[in-house]
């Protein structure tokens, strides 16, 4: 138990259940996946129905970009979402998408059905408090420097404000080590299934930036009980305007599909 969580806090064996779209976390593997961002019509479809044909169920894609750099490549915006929009008219699954500023937040929900909080937002708490008064189910990604409490705290700022479907995602502390780009905390998949009836899912993706590692620690992930995947795709990484060192090629995405699935179905089969 962690004092002054109150909603968030387990109760008796009732798991939450959010839904998006077809999907549902807390039932079965939901996988999202798509490109770090939004870069064009052409590059966005073509991964939208890639991920799509290799059995993704949530389109990803970022058209609000928080980057270290202000010369870095900040996101399509509006024009971003419009593309994402199209993406989900084709290939019939919905689309999350990261909100940065709590003066978008009600224009972003009109387009996208999930609301993502960056691991740099997780405590901006305007930004949580304007996400938790929409409809739209949120991801709420770990912060890079927070522990499971100030994490749960977050959550527990959106389901105040009355909206109850909030998805939590792990992507990886910063620590010491840096050859992997964080540490992915898997053990808190199984600390924070203990605290809460949310749903869990990890981005191995972010947790440890580097393609030959992500298939194992997807798999680790799904052991680890995790409800969901996030994983970054790209059909020309070496191109891609973010995140380019560690998109996975559409193969591999599609090799570890059917590894996740495996494993998912042999253990809650
Ligand atoms: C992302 O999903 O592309 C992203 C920026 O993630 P994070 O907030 O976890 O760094
Ligand atoms: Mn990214």
């Amino acid at each position: 138990m962690i004092k002054n969580l109150k909603l968030t806090s387990i109760d008796g064996a009732k798991k939450t259940l959010v839904k998006v779209g077809a999907a549902t976390f807390g039932k079965g593997l939901v996988v999202i996946a798509g490109p770090c961002s939004v870069e064009s019509e052409e590059q966005f479809i073509t991964i939208a129905k890639i991920v799509k044909e290799l059995g993704a169920d949530i389109l990803r894609g970022g058209v609000f970009k928080p980057r270290t750099s202000p010369y870095a490549f900040q996101g399509l915006g509006l024009a971003g979402l419009k593309i994402m929009a199209q993406a989900r008219e084709i290939t019939g699954l919905p689309i999350v998408t990261e909100v940065l500023d709590t003066r978008d937040v009600t224009w972003v929900a009109e387009y996208a059905d999930m609301l993502q909080i960056g691991a740099r937002n997780m405590q901006n708490f305007s930004l949580l408090k304007e996400v938790g008064k929409t409809n739209r189910p949120v991801l709420l990604k770990r912060g890079m420097h927070s522990t499971i409490e100030e994490w749960l705290s977050a959550a527990e700022y959106i389901l105040a404000e009355g909206n109850p479907n909030v998805v939590l995602c792990e992507r990886g502390i910063r620590t010491f080590e840096t050859y992997t780009r964080n540490t992915l905390d898997l053990s808190s998949v199984v600390a924070v299934k203990e605290l809460t009836h949310l749903p869990v899912i990890a981005d191995p993706s972010h947790g440890v930036g580097k393609p030959s590692l992500i298939g194992q620690m997807s798999l680790a992930s799904v052991a680890a009980s995790a409800d969901g995947l996030m994983l970054e795709v790209h059909n020309n990484p070496e191109e891609a305007l973010s995140d380019k060192d560690q998109a996975l090629l559409p193969e591999a995405f599609g090799e570890i599909m059917k590894k996740v699935r495996g494993l998912s179905d042999y253990l809650n089969g």
